[in-house]
């Protein structure tokens, strides 16, 4: 059987993966993620060291990355790795390992693994939306992963959906994953917790309303918390309009969500599909996207990037 292998990028640390051909991981290696680009090489390097032994020498390796990522490899820039801007990854780690190096948005990775083996099998039109520390997203249409003209596709979490709100690391105002990500969550909550309004909430997180997560509000929605639950709901507004855009423009069969909130499907799964209903153009008139979450937990990015290079 031939394996594969592929790294996933993360701002915290990098995980390496070996993968048989349906996705299955045969073994895994992990290590920080440094500062700056000769330490990301030669940390990538030794990943792929410890990985070899598994697979066939030679096979071309993928890298996934956040951040802009031209179809050439060079990652442009990426909030999430301080210290790395115009790098020529392709190139400079497949000189270094004298084999073919592919390097994609560590996002387009996830939703090309969720859509081959995750929770997407078999469905030809699909949008996978990462609702982690910000919103990343891939796109397939038509039974062919999408990366746009330059590799840029994705990018959901930089719609503007109020260009008055609140300023986002981007530049601009008001993008989708300043409401609608792990962290737009804690945000909605934490709003909430100083206008008095969210006690029980308040008092999981030891009394202080600025120390707020968005864990707090799950369990206390869990235990029925109704304040808790009523930031939930308005959590799932911000998150089901943003698939209404993006329903809009691409018309998906089926939503993959992934990222950190998936933990919290159970929660959010109701709520969503009854928002995504209210603010839909014409709802009585079309079938609804399939809403899912990601089956693959936090392996998606790394092993979609094993087998988009073994697939190229
Ligand atoms: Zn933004």
């Amino acid at each position: 059987m031939t394996f594969a292998l592929g790294v996933d990028v993360g701002g915290t640390k990098c995980l390496g993966v070996v993968v048989d051909e349906d996705g299955t991981l045969v073994t895994e290696a992990r290590r920080p993620t440094p500062h700056g680009d000769d330490a990301l090489i030669d940390t990538l390097e030794e990943i792929v060291g410890d990985l070899s032994s598994s697979v066939e020498p030679g096979i071309a390796i993928g890298i996934g990355l956040p951040g802009l990522i031209t179809t050439s490899g060079v990652l442009r820039s990426s909030p999430n790795l301080p210290g790395v801007v115009e790098l020529d990854l392709a190139g400079r780690l497949g000189a270094r390992l004298d084999r073919v190096v592919r390097v994609t948005n560590d996002a387009t990775a996830a939703a090309f693994a969720e859509w081959r083996v995750g929770a997407g099998r078999g469905v030809d039109d699909l949008v996978m939306v990462t609702l982690g520390t910000g919103i990343g997203g891939g796109v397939v249409a038509g039974g062919r992963l999408v990366v746009g003209a330059n590799g840029f596709t994705g990018e959901f979490g930089h719609m503007v959906v109020d260009p008055n709100g609140p300023p986002c690391p981007c530049g601009r105002r008001g993008c989708w994953e300043r409401y609608a990500s792990g962290s737009g969550l804690a945000q909605l909550a934490r709003v909430e917790a100083v206008g008095r309004r969210l006690p029980n909430v308040v008092a999981m997180a030891g009394g202080d309303a600025a120390l707020v997560r968005g864990e707090h509000v799950q369990a206390a929605a869990r235990a029925g918390d109704a304040d808790a639950i009523a930031v939930v709901d308005k959590f799932a507004r911000w998150v089901a309009l943003g698939l209404v855009n993006l329903t809009n423009a691409l018309d998906p069969a089926m939503f993959v969500l992934g990222g950190g909130l998936a933990e919290g499907a159970d929660l959010y799964l109701g709520p969503i599909q009854r928002w995504f209903g209210e603010l839909l153009y014409a709802p009585h008139l079309r079938p609804h996207p399939r809403l899912a979450f990601a089956e693959l937990g936090a392996h998606a990015g790394a092993i979609g990037c094993a087998l988009l290079a073994a697939e190229r």
